[in-house]
């Protein structure tokens, strides 16, 4: 199978299973959320041409507009030094031979060479005679810290190499409603950076030739979260193949505990119940496996639904902070039961619209995101 093109975003799972990056795979549109998109967008703006402007870009109804306003973007300039300017969604190249790294432009959307190198793009990266700066901002879920975080390892191998400096400061901002921005900061000194990018010219040299064995081995585990090769991993559908071996046993089972002329002793209720379990177990495999591959790849479903990922993202309304908020009295009836955003719209009713707004302005709404793998139509 050909080997697909390793990017920053993939070395993790890449180096926990090679075989992720040349078993098949289906295209995919890679869902970001809007808010985030924009959110993002606005940030790398900011920095450019300043917040003002920026924000004036930041339609007023969009749902990511609060979050836009409360951004310190002079906290998150100071991470990149002075003396440096920072560009937006700039994409790099590694060389995993020749240990060569350069720019390859900014905003070219992930069109990427062929897989003889690796590939990144930074949402902010800036450099000066010093140190580079790459930085890279999340308004979901988090990821694994900046220091053992595969994607900003890379992504610092390249700065430092297309910089010639010894040492790249990261930085992941966890940008959160209601929440002043979160930073988790590393600085990679030179012997880090010479280590990762060893490790990223040996893990080139072994996905390439993984790639090159027709069965290959695949090793599952949390990485397979968003694996492009879901869909044809046999860790997924092994145990799907088997399926009708498993109905079978399933039926003996239940003739053994339903017919009536059948005299149970406890022991075979006993054996029933061991086997019971077990299978409840590769029953649990099973839809683990396929909701594994419905996290890449939605799964069309004979209801007319689709079995696919969800984010969803919940608002909870601190009370205290909505109280000195929002107009005395007449929201006190609304937060007897419970401080929610059905209360503030049955009170408040034309007006909810701008109450909510100054919640969030005031930081009064924390938003938490969640994702599961759900029937949805
Ligand atoms: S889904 Fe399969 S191919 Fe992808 S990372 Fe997991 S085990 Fe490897």
């Amino acid at each position: 199978m050909p080997m697909r093109t390793i990017t920053a975003s993939q070395v993790e799972r890449a180096t926990a299973c090679h075989a992720s990056m040349s078993l098949q795979a289906a295209h995919t549109s890679g869902a970001a959320s809007e808010r985030g998109i924009t959110v993002h967008a606005f940030v790398a703006a900011a920095l450019v041409i300043g917040r003002e402007a920026a924000l004036s870009d930041v339609p007023l109804d969009s749902s990511a507009r609060a979050l836009c306003e409360q951004i310190d973007i002079d906290m998150i300039r100071g991470l990149t030094g002075d003396d440096a300017e920072p560009k937006e969604e700039l994409a790099m190249s590694f060389d995993p031979v020749t240990g060569i790294a350069r720019e390859l432009g900014k905003n070219i959307g992930r069109a990427y060479g062929d897989s003889s190198l690796i590939y990144g793009t930074g949402d902010i990266i800036s450099h000066n005679k010093r140190f580079a700066t790459v930085i890279d901002f999340k308004t979901g879920l988090s990821v694994a810290k900046a220091a053992v975080n595969w994607q900003m390892r890379t992504l610092a191998v390249m700065a430092s190499r297309a910089y010639k400096v010894d040492q790249v400061r990261v930085a992941l901002v966890y940008l959160k409603e209601g929440e002043d921005p979160y930073v988790d900061a590393h600085v990679f000194e030179a012997m880090d950076l010479d280590g990762d990018a060893a490790a990223l010219s040996e893990l080139h040299k072994r996905v390439s030739a993984v790639s090159l064995i027709q069965n290959p081995d695949v090793s599952p585990g949390s990485h397979c979260k968003y694996c492009p090769a879901a869909i044809s991993c046999p860790a997924n559908t092994k145990l799907v193949k088997a399926l009708p071996s498993a109905v079978s046993f399933s039926e003996a089972i239940n003739h053994l505990i339903l017919d009536p002329k059948t005299e149970l002793t406890l022991g075979q209720l006993g054996s029933a119940y061991e086997q019971l379990i077990r299978y409840r177990d590769v029953i649990d495999q099973m839809v683990d496996g396929i909701k594994n591959v419905a996290i890449t790849y939605p799964v069309p479903l004979p209801n007319g639904k689709r079995l696919e990922l969800v984010r969803s993202e919940r608002d909870s309304i601190d009370a205290d902070m909505a109280h000195d908020i929002l107009p005395k009295g007449v929201a006190d009836a609304a937060f007897e039961l419970a401080t929610s955003k059905a209360a503030i719209k049955r009170v408040f009713g034309k007006q909810s619209a701008e109450m909510l707004r100054k919640l969030r302005v005031a930081g009064a709404i924390k938003t938490t995101t969640t994702e599961t793998v759900k029937e949805v139509r």
